[in-house]
């Protein structure tokens, strides 16, 4: 690279993913194809529309690109083109969710989505999002003992509230969430059933979560997280909310499509089909588990005891560690988690009650049940300072030497 400013930073960047162990459950390392095709000439080119229907000439390539995405993402969930269609184009995540909202909910009626320190998600009408001021939010949460979802009290709450729409989903909820009885509900109430999938869509592609297409009107996922390809949102819905979802897509909130990311996702679909993937998603599930079984044994509070899926919370504060702390006490030796809100947390988002670890990224690097109890042994000791500092530093650099990113 000509310019050396970016050049440096970048290789920052490089060396500190390769030499830290990274416990983010929103992230993860995608393949050097995937990175090939992002830093593709696909970025040159502008493509409002949708295949065959451009307003730009020069499209036939990008046509071919974004049909290709589309039928891999089709056949990763092995949906039916009579029932099903799909939207490719979303920038991210939050943009997608924003586009499925204007699409099916007229502004300022009731959607419903999970609380934030339960687990849920800004977009799902949280107030600090636009989509809990274009719409009015009622929250569902988890019960106190269990700290599963409370699907009675969720009932009880929708047959009050009556909203246009259940959101199903969230980016801290370790449990399977139980999509038959969402369904249930939300015909109680003629609500449309939305199921946000992002965190765990990595999971579905694997067969270690249940697919929530038999129950779902519209289900939507980011691509970068356990699905291990390019920051980009997708779109599923059934037939009959297809056109309303590609018209809010484009040209409702979003202009030209970026055609490069458009590539990356159709690479990341097809790795995600491999036999390799499902191995990957099996051991993301079953690190999870024991590096979650281990803290539990070394005195750890876990949120709802244990996890289903590649993320759980850790209730730092019951032992007199605010999450902020925690996560800076961890980032000090090379272990980066983020601090989290824990269900009917009394603290701020800024520096709450807990931090959340996931198992995605190091799942990628290769690493297994020996490896998730040195993991548990790092953490531990350097919360509560049990050892020198130099001591778990080199620890987690040998982890990282043994387990390269191998991209
Ligand atoms: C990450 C996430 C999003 C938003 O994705 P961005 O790409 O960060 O905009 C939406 N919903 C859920 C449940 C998520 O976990």
């Amino acid at each position: 690279m000509r310019d050396r400013d970016v050049y440096k930073i970048i290789s920052e960047e490089s060396k500190r993913q390769a030499n830290t162990l990274n416990l983010i459950a929103s992230e993860n390392y995608v393949s050097s194809d995937v990175l090939e095709a992002l830093g593709s000439v696909f970025t040159n080119k502008y493509a409002e529309g949708y295949p065959r229907a451009r307003y730009y000439a020069g499209g036939k390539n990008v046509d071919d690109i974004e049909e290709l995405a589309k039928s891999r993402a089709m056949k990763l969930f092995r949906l039916s083109k009579a029932k099903w269609s799909v939207n490719v184009q979303p920038y991210s995540g939050s943009p997608a969710n924003l586009a499925v909202l204007s699409a099916l909910i007229p502004i300022g009626e009731k959607i419903m989505g999970m609380s934030l320190d339960a687990g849920g998600h800004l977009t799902h009408g949280h107030k600090a999002s636009i989509t809990g001021k274009l719409w009015e939010q009622t929250r569902y949460g988890v019960d106190r003992i269990s700290e599963e979802i409370d699907y009675g009290e969720l009932l009880n709450r929708a047959l009050i509230e009556r909203p246009k729409c259940i959101i199903a989903g969230g980016s801290a909820y370790s449990r399977i969430i139980d999509f038959s009885r969402m369904r249930t509900i939300a015909d109680e109430i003629n609500a449309l059933l939305f199921i946000d999938m992002s965190h765990f869509a990595g999971l579905v592609a694997g067969g270690f979560y249940p697919s929530p297409f038999k129950y779902a009107d519209v289900v939507m996922t980011t691509t970068h997280k356990t699905l291990r390809g390019p920051r980009a949102g997708v779109i599923f819905s059934r037939k009959e909310f297809s056109a309303a979802i590609d018209r809010s897509v484009f040209p409702g909130i979003q202009g030209g499509p970026h055609i490069n990311q458009i590539a990356a996702i159709a690479v990341a679909l097809k790795e995600a089909a491999a036999p390799s993937f499902k191995s990957y998603a099996k051991h993301v599930v079953e690190n999870a588990k024991i590096l979650a079984n281990e803290l539990d044994a070394l005195g750890w509070k876990i949120i709802s005891g244990g996890t289903d899926t590649h993320l759980f919370l850790v209730d730092t504060m019951s032992r007199g560690i605010s999450g902020k702390t925690a996560s800076d006490l961890l980032e000090g030796v090379g272990v980066v988690v983020n601090k989290n809100m824990i269900p009917f947390d009394e603290r701020n988002p800024g520096d709450p009650s807990g931090i959340r670890i996931g198992t995605p990224a190091i799942t990628t690097r290769g690493m297994k049940e020996k490896e998730m109890k040195i993991i548990a042994g790092i953490i531990d000791k350097t919360l509560v300072k049990k050892s020198r500092r130099p001591e778990i530093e080199s620890q987690v650099k040998e982890l990282c030497g043994k387990f390269t990113m191998k991209n």
